[in-house]
């Protein structure tokens, strides 16, 4: 890697709404950028039917993240498929941003990597993630057919998660550990009329089983019974947390472990803007995360040119020559 590949303005770190957006707001003021992501979309690949974006009546989130990457790349922002393990301070002013592939600088950031599943904690899960542990029943599910499996969790998305696979798995154990499933009564009602579906209320899932893939579920019942359930799939659907142990030492957090923004998208250390849903802003939309990858593009740009001794801007309203649409190819590749 030379020195040209290693130094950027403007690192953002996630390819999803947020991420995205910043990334177009930031290469339309000709910052050189680098935004660095696992995968293309985020959350937002995880629905077929996104209704509430404005200008489109229905979009899928995948088509939807599409078009933010399309129109982010016109402005020749550069996107490397990377997990980022460490964010380090390189000199007081600046950041050294480790990934899977090497090592980045840059003297602002925008931290813009969402939410992401919350783990079930128990032995197995870490081993066996994607040999049979998902966290995503829309995305994993195809993989189960005619298959028994295990969900675990006790609200509404457990409960859309085994409504969908027990039209795929052959059987699917529903394991909540409260004794009644916290969703809507039309859905609990929809998976009662299912007949491959098995409740198990009271119960929590203990371990995982396996050994190159996942053969069963130990779990804990009612009266400290504990049981194995044989199962080839297991779908943990416990909601998503932001997970920013990554920047603990670098930011503040609220008691949710979420960055704590102002208005402007900055952070409690200087050159450190986050957006989207990793922040504690008390709405997790597609629309918010794209607004907020704006404004904290804008402020990165405008604490950039104040390092450079340049004037600020207030808003982005210039026309630019769309002369780089031909050059586009599209990428999705998950890290
Ligand atoms: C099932 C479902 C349905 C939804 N439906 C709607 C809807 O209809 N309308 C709506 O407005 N919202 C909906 N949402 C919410 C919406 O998807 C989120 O608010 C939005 O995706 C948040 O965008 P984000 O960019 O902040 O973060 P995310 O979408 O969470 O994306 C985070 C990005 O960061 C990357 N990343 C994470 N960690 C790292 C790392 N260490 N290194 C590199 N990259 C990393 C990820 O790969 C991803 O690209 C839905 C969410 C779900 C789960």
């Amino acid at each position: 890697m030379n020195s040209n590949d290693r130094l950027y303005d403007l690192i953002i770190i996630g390819g999803a709404s947020a991420g995205l957006t910043a990334a177009l707001y930031a290469g339309r003021q000709g910052l050189k950028t680098l935004l660095v992501t696992k995968d293309i979309g985020g959350q937002a690949l995880l629905t077929d039917s996104i209704q509430n974006y404005p200008g489109f009546i229905n979009i899928s989130g995948l088509e939807l993240m599409k078009k933010f990457q399309e129109q982010a790349m016109l402005y020749g922002v550069k996107i490397m498929f990377e997990e980022v393990k460490e964010i380090k301070d390189k000199d007081g002013v600046c950041f050294t941003v480790r990934t899977t592939g090497g090592e980045y600088d840059a003297c602002a950031l925008i931290l813009a990597f969402g939410k992401t599943p919350r783990d079930l904690g128990v032995e197995g899960e870490e081993r066996l993630k994607s040999k049979g542990v998902s966290y995503c029943a829309i995305c994993d599910g195809p993989l189960f057919r005619g298959k028994d499996v295990a969900v675990v969790g006790s609200s509404e998305p457990a409960a859309e998660a085994a409504l969908l696979l027990s039209n795929i798995a052959s059987k699917v154990h529903l394991i909540y550990k409260l004794a009644k499933l916290l969703a809507a009564d039309e859905l609990v009602e929809a998976l009662r009329g299912k007949s491959n579906v098995l409740f198990m209320p009271e119960s929590e899932v203990v371990r995982i089983n396996g050994n190159n893939t996942v053969e069963s579920v130990t779990i804990k019942e009612k009266g400290s019974v504990m049981r194995d359930i044989p199962v080839q799939g297991v779908f943990v659907e416990m909601g998503y947390v932001a997970k920013t142990d990554l920047v603990k030492h670098l930011v503040q957090l609220n008691a949710k472990n979420e960055i704590v923004t102002a208005k402007d998208g900055s952070t409690s250390h200087p050159g450190v803007f986050a957006a989207g849903d990793v922040t504690d802003s008390p709405y997790k939309q597609v629309v918010i995360s794209a607004a907020q990858g704006a404004i904290a593009a804008l402020s990165a740009y405008n604490y950039i040119q104040r390092l450079r001794g340049k004037p600020a801007i207030k808003g982005d309203w210039k026309n630019l020559p769309a002369a780089k649409t031909t050059q586009i190819s599209l990428e999705l590749n998950p890290v």
